[in-house]
């Protein structure tokens, strides 16, 4: 009868919706663009900056809440690709 309250200690883990997330730079190849989600105070707007630790490419997009980071990493590289950034 004891045997039941095992398995109740089992932990999940919990996907953080926070976590950035890493992809590869269309410009250099490394794994080092970052999303990361900004908020403007003074504007009370939020912003996401798309950038590349290595090689320093970024690109600005205005929050959209039903974008998922990768959405926006494929903006920076379309931005890239049309010589935008
Ligand atoms: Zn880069």
């Amino acid at each position: 009868m004891g045997r039941r309250r095992k398995s109740r200690k089992r932990v999940l883990l919990k996907p953080r919706k926070t976590i950035p997330k890493i992809f590869t730079c269309p410009q250099c190849g490394q794994k080092a663009v970052k999303v990361t989600l900004r908020e403007l105070n003074e504007l009370k707007e939020k912003i996401v900056l798309v950038k590349c630790g290595v090689c320093g490419l970024e690109a600005t997009f205005k929050y959209n809440s039903v974008f998922q980071p990768v959405d926006y990493y494929h903006r920076l590289v379309d931005k890239y690709v049309a010589g935008e950034i």
